[in-house]
């Protein structure tokens, strides 16, 4: 199924400038088993309850847990952290977005490890970046995971250098399909 609407993004420009607040949400992503997570659904009350707890918590989205109590995804993105130069996302319960698909290529073009792995609710807390994925938006840093700041609280440098890359490759023939509007 396609359909085509106007870009929209998760974070708005001050929120691409300044990271996302995030709340992890104790609500468990519908398992594998349930909803096939890898076939884009919008059967997402766990998702949108996920949301409503950030709300009550005072963040601007949430990120919820997969059934084994690590972190999965968020309303309509992946989820990325960085530790020691190497990144990692969630391997089960989510959607492999295809901008979370994009990181993985930008990052074996810039030489940066990137695995699919559990990521636990304290590695993403320790974690020295973490940035979320999805079309409406491309990559998203996240600067504050419930209410504390992730690592020094900027918007990391490996995150920079791949929301640059992101939007550049948008221009590279190599990636990208020029569509005519005439
Ligand atoms: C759409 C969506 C994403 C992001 O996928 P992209 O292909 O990168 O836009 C991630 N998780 C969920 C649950 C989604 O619905």
């Amino acid at each position: 199924m396609t359909f085509a609407v106007p870009f929209g993004s998760v974070a708005n420009a001050e929120q691409l400038r300044r990271g996302l607040n995030v709340a992890i949400s104790d609500k468990v992503r519908i398992p594998p088993a349930s909803i096939d997570p890898s076939i884009k659904n919008y059967h997402w009350l766990d998702l949108v309850r996920g949301l409503y707890d950030a709300y009550d918590r005072g963040a601007e989205t949430a990120l919820i847990l997969d059934f084994n109590g690590n972190v999965a995804e968020g309303p309509g993105f992946n989820v990325f952290c960085v530790k020691d130069g190497k990144l990692k996302t969630p391997a089960v319960g989510v959607l492999p977005g295809i901008t979370r698909r994009t990181v993985f290529d930008l990052c074996a073009e810039a030489g940066l490890a990137a695995s699919a792995a559990d990521v636990s609710v304290a590695a993403l807390k320790a974690a020295d970046e973490v940035f979320i994925t999805s079309t409406a938006g491309g990559i998203m840093p996240v600067t504050v995971i419930d209410g504390i700041s992730v690592a020094d609280g900027q918007v990391g440098a490996i995150t920079s250098r791949l929301m640059a890359l992101y939007w550049q490759k948008h221009e590279d023939p190599a990636w990208s399909s020029p569509v005519s509007y005439t």
